[in-house]
């Protein structure tokens, strides 16, 4: 890979490769855009096949940050980092090591847990650094954030019926939800309360089961999820499942979930569905509760603060949404166009930021 190249395409500040044999730790810490505050974003461990894999991965996790801050309206920039490891093999010196590293960084950028990173591991990097987020209540953190991802989601997906219905009302609407882990089954028990008629898929029959017996859902396979008669598709689970293969068997007129990356191919993608007149809610807006609720923790966290920015999802939403049938583009470019406006007033401004002083002031060592 050409590594500049790359990095300047993708509009990347500052790229870190830290190495640390005592601790084996590798890993890549990615910081893509500071306008608006410091870099917030998790650590995501996983055996990658290659260092090119893990690469590819920080630097397009880390731009798709910067775009969910800016929507969520927080002061805040993109950043991502990867630990290069097996699951298996995480050691608190490793989390030390790499907590290090965070520290020498100053705070441009601040980490979270992402996949297969916990609390624990938070707290081993908070012993080396106070720029992290998602640490236990002990330590001043916020805890599970699924609940908070699934308020926000649940506030998408009632803006969605307003642009696409006309009205709010859950009465006779069937939703098909893939995946009732964390957040799925939270944004279930939203619906269900609303009155809304559920259709579940998930590889776990167990979680299955449990849903048919709380909300009366009805348990489907994955084919008939992409099949079924329905008014919302709320994918909860992994990413990509929008693309050229389930997009055409859609019969349903809104896409609302909390999954990342839903769109395999966010041009290509978003535009089919624009196309078929079915309003996709943009992942990185929609599914943002998660990230409002950890960066509270930076300035001192207050559930009523996070509830009132997490409601105006919605709002953001409505701005999407109304953009996009102006100017008769999809759903996804009015959404970057969103974020890119508000990075672009911020970037003009004609003093120097003290971000680290006043954003990052509750962190304290
Ligand atoms: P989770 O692992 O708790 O739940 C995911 C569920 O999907 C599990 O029940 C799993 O069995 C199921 N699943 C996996 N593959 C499946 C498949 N092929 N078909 C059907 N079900 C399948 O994860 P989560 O925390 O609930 O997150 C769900 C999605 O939302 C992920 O894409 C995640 O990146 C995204 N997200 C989560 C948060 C959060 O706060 N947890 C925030 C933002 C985005």
């Amino acid at each position: 890979m050409k590594l500049f190249s790359q990095v300047e395409s993708m509009g990347h500040e500052q790229v870190v490769f830290c190495h640390d044999p005592s601790s084996n730790l590798k890993a890549i810490i990615a910081i893509h855009d500071t306008t608006l505050g410091p870099a917030l974003g998790g650590t995501r461990l996983l055996p990658y096949d290659n260092e090119e894999d893990a690469l590819i991965d920080v630097l397009r996790l880390s731009r798709g940050m910067t775009y969910k801050a800016a929507c969520a309206g927080l002061s805040l920039g993109g950043g991502k980092a990867v630990i290069i490891a097996d699951p298996k093999q995480k050691t608190e010196q490793m989390f030390r090591s790499f907590g290090r590293y965070v520290q020498s960084l100053g705070g441009r950028y601040i980490t979270a847990e992402d996949m297969n990173t916990n609390v624990t591991n938070m707290d081993h990097i908070r012993l080396e650094t106070k720029y992290v987020t998602g640490v236990s209540a002990g330590l001043g953190g916020s805890g599970d954030p699924s609940f908070m991802t699934a308020k926000g989601t649940f506030f998408g997906i009632q803006a969605a019926m307003k642009h696409r219905f006309g009205k709010v009302d859950f009465n006779g609407i069937k939703i098909c939800i893939q995946g009732v882990g964390a957040v799925g089954k939270h944004l279930c028990k939203f619906l269900h309360e609303k009155g809304a008629k559920l259709f579940v898929s998930d590889i776990d029959d167990k979680k299955l089961v449990e849903m048919h017996n709380l909300y009366n859902a009805t348990i489907i396979s994955e084919r008939e999820l992409f099949n079924l008669e329905a008014d919302i598709y709320a994918p909860c689970a992994r990413g990509a499942t929008l693309n050229s293969n389930t997009i055409p068997s859609l019969k349903v007129k809104i896409i609302a979930g909390c999954a990342n990356n839903q769109l395999e191919d966010e041009d290509k993608h978003s535009k089919m569905l624009k196309d078929l007149k079915i309003l996709y809610t943009p992942d990185y807006v929609i599914n943002a509760g998660g990230l409002i609720n950890v960066a509270n923790e930076i300035t001192g966290y207050n559930l009523e603060k996070v509830e009132s920015e997490v409601a105006r999802i919605a709002l953001t939403l409505e701005s999407i949404f109304t953009d996009a049938d102006k100017h008769g583009i999809s759903t996804h470019e009015a959404a970057k166009r969103f974020a890119e406006k508000r990075i672009k007033s911020v970037s003009n401004l004609k003093v120097m930021s003290q971000f680290d002083n006043s954003a990052i002031g509750n962190l304290k060592k």
